[in-house]
């Protein structure tokens, strides 16, 4: 994805899956991390990545899923270097959506090493989402007790 740079404006190409947070080709600014996954490249972009990532469940035709969206984009620009956004299109996603036990949508996930640290089930206002989020990110184990395999 093509991602400006908040703070040069540069634009830059944030890959899907990264090793280490993307920066600024520029100026090394921390970029929001923006990224898509479906049922083939979720371990990779989303169970391996080294940030936490937070799953937006959508669907084309649902109606809150496109109120909801834009909020998660203004919360990863917000929490860039800390955080990385994976949009999942459950229409083509069946696996994703029975693993998830998607029932309704959007359906917000934080994840942190493969494992749910929350959920959230249907579309909410903005300050509702900071705050849902701000507390599963403050509820994951610090990092000098995660261990790696
Ligand atoms: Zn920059």
């Amino acid at each position: 994805m093509i991602v400006p740079c908040p703070d040069c404006g540069k634009k830059n190409r944030v890959p899907g899956v990264a090793s280490g947070r993307p920066r600024c080709a520029h100026c090394h600014h921390d970029l929001p991390w923006l990224a898509e996954a479906g049922d083939a490249g979720f371990a990779d972009v989303v169970e391996r990545s080294p940030l936490p990532v937070v799953v937006d469940l959508w669907a084309p035709w649902c109606g809150p899923c496109r109120m909801v969206s834009p909020e998660l984009e203004k919360l990863a620009a917000e929490k860039a270097g800390r955080l990385k956004l994976v949009k999942v299109n459950s229409d083509d996603a069946p696996r994703l959506s029975q693993r998830f036990q998607v029932q309704a949508i959007p359906t917000l996930l934080v994840m942190r090493d493969g494992k749910v640290l929350a959920n959230q089930v249907g579309a909410a206002p903005a300050r509702v989402l900071r705050t849902w989020l701000d507390q599963a990110l403050a509820g994951e184990p610090a990092a000098a007790q995660r261990g790696r395999p």
